[in-house]
């Protein structure tokens, strides 16, 4: 009997070489790549940034093999590097790093220190907060210790914990 088999027809004749399948991302010419994002926290930075609400054009490049990381992210975006605020990168993971590209060419790269103030990105999850009542207050945290990178509400000095995603605006 007959039997249909997909993927037996679609072998190549013998002697054709195989092309091997490859993430093909345009180049770009004015904008920046972001480079060592921990894997699966591209869609944090897309919205940070606010990549949501620009009409640039942005590629997600999701659990990149990475010989120092094992798997890592990478975000490119075609848009002037000085119409967005940056320093939250740090606040993400300290590791990422900015490549500026102009002409098509990576002309600076950039490491941001942990920004001293972070505002409107992530929410005080105590419920005594005044930002619980006062919803029209901006959430803020202000860096409590450098070298342990714990952020504190500013309203209350509730600690930040990072593992509470759904605190994230
Ligand atoms: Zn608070």
């Amino acid at each position: 009997m007959w039997t249909t088999n997909i993927g037996q027809n679609n072998i190549a004749p013998s002697g054709v070489r195989k092309e091997k399948y490859m993430l093909n991302i345009g180049k770009i010419e004015e904008g920046f790549v972001l480079d060592h994002i921990p894997a699966g926290k591209a869609m944090r930075i897309y919205h940070y940034l606010g990549l949501d609400k620009l009409d640039c054009p942005v590629a997600i490049i999701k659990n990149a093999r990475s010989n120092a990381m094992g798997k890592k992210d990478i975000l490119k975006v075609e848009c002037d590097i000085n119409s967005l605020n940056m320093d939250v990168l740090a606040f993400i993971d300290r590791n990422i790093t900015i490549n500026v590209i102009k002409g098509g060419e990576i002309v600076e790269k950039r490491k941001v220190p942990l920004p001293k103030m972070i505002r409107g990105v992530m929410k005080c999850s105590n419920p005594r907060c005044i930002t619980y009542t006062e919803t029209n207050l901006p959430q803020i945290f202000y860096l409590a210790d450098e070298q342990k990178e714990i952020y504190r509400c500013k309203y209350c000095d509730e600690k930040y914990e990072e593992t509470d995603a759904e605190k994230f605006i």
